[in-house]
């Protein structure tokens, strides 16, 4: 039998009547010749109740039990599915990660998949069971303790069922029919995308659209899995939702195909250094140490005699995620304290966020950062770090701006227009 996968996020299987419109969706599915393979998440909300029972009850919390509370909500949607399923007469059972098993690597709340053997599954389907629903975001470590695989996580449980399965297609279901130009909820012109190009989805989830989780495209792309991103809520019809797929089966491309943004932004500058080579290194060697996710960097023009300094001086400013800040400072602190490198002092804004447009056509189309820059200074914006890459450009700015910088941009690039 073919096997297709089906992922239902947690606004798809929130209530007791989602789940039995999913359901319903999977026994089409299975009707048509599937094996079907469903992926779930934890009913919406539930996920963030869990990480605040473990916050409350132990601010520095041991990784290992915090997973084991946190990958607890997917068991309870699978356990409901399968009944669900049943009700309605076709043959499935539950599957938690150590079941099957999931085998994951035992770095608590953000594991990767070591393999995932099918014979459990395969035998039973083999025996006649149609559909095999697998708690999605967990696994078992070496040491046969359970591991989360970072938030989202779901979407990657899916894409790596379907590439071990071999399956047809990989659906998930979400509460939006597709990817979009960007979040429809902050622009109400964004566009629903019929294909867009792994590389391009890539881009889009690492810079902070959440629709699908990064490491899910990365494998998707890996093992060239069919994705596809469609909802839940709506009837199914012929090529709805988005394809994410290969680069060749997109036929033109515009300049920009997309916009994402990150609220979870935050900027430190470490404020007069010394201008010698080594200094970057010696600023960035205790931040990785750290396990800081440095992620745009400018080091500002040098000039001798800088605010009364007699040697080369200069400043140097980075962004992280706003949770790292802390550990970044720490981090930074201890350097200076050990005499590795000498400041002044940190200056930290945790008033700021990330805006990036992205698209493959931006190889072959020039004057994309032009327009960028001249687009959010006509909102007079000002922008505080750029970094660019082959197919996208982001900036950081003012948090304040963010709806108004994605519109405008969105406007500039005419993404409304397919
Ligand atoms: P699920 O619970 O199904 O995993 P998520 O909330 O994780 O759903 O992801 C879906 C959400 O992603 C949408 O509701 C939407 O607000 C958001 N999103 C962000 N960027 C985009 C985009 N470019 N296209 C579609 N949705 C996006
Ligand atoms: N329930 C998990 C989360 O909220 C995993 C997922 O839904 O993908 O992050
Ligand atoms: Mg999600």
């Amino acid at each position: 039998m073919p096997i297709l996968v089906m992922k239902f996020g947690g606004t798809s299987v929130a209530t007791l009547d989602r789940i039995r419109r999913a359901a319903k969706r999977v026994g089409m599915e299975v009707a048509n010749g599937y094996d079907v393979i469903v992926i779930v998440s934890a009913m919406s909300g539930e996920t963030n109740k869990l990480v605040g029972y473990v916050s409350e009850t132990s601010p520095l919390y041991d990784a290992r039990e915090y997973d084991a509370v946190v990958s607890s909500g997917e068991n309870v949607t699978a356990g409901l599915m399968a009944l669900t399923l049943q009700e309605m007469g076709v043959p499935a059972r539950s599957w938690q990660g150590w079941q099957v098993p999931i085998n994951t690597t035992s770095a608590h709340s953000a594991a990767r998949f070591i393999d995932i053997p099918r014979d459990n599954i395969d035998a039973k389907f083999a025996e006649g069971f149609k559909v095999a629903v697998v708690a999605g975001f967990q696994g078992v470590s070496a040491e046969g303790r359970i591991t989360t695989l970072g938030r989202g996580g779901s979407d990657t449980t899916a894409v790596a069922f379907a590439a071990a399965f071999g399956a047809e297609r990989c659906d998930i279901y979400t509460d939006v029919d597709g990817v979009y130009t960007t979040d429809p909820r902050i622009s109400s012109k964004a566009r629903k995308l019929d294909k867009i190009a792994f590389e391009e989805m890539l881009e889009l989830a690492s810079l902070g659209a959440k629709v699908l989780q990064t490491r899910s495209v990365e494998l998707a792309m890996r093992y060239n899995v069919k994705l596809r991103v469609l909802s839940s809520f709506e009837e199914p019809s012929e090529g709805a939702g988005t394809l994410v797929c290969a680069e060749e089966l997109i036929m033109e491309s515009k300049a920009v195909s997309g916009i994402a943004f990150s609220r979870d932004e935050a900027k430190m500058t470490v404020v007069t250094i010394e201008d010698r080579p080594g200094i970057a290194a010696a600023i960035f060697g205790p931040l990785a140490e750290a396990g800081v996710n440095v992620d745009m960097i400018v080091q500002n023009v040098s000039e001798q005699g800088y605010q009364g300094h007699k040697e080369g001086v200069t400043d140097m400013t980075f962004s992280c995620p706003i949770d790292q800040l802390k550990r970044a400072e720490k981090a930074l602190l201890d350097a200076r304290d050990a005499g590795t490198i000498k400041f002044d002092r940190l200056e930290a804004d945790t008033d700021v966020c990330k805006v990036s447009v992205v698209g493959i056509g931006m190889r072959s189309h020039a004057g994309v950062a032009s327009k960028m820059f001249e687009t959010l200074s006509n909102e007079g914006i000002n922008i505080k770090v750029i970094a660019t890459s082959e197919i996208k450009i982001s900036v950081l700015i003012d948090r304040k701006y963010m709806e108004l910088a994605v519109q405008a941009l969105h406007d500039a690039f005419e993404l409304e227009k397919a």
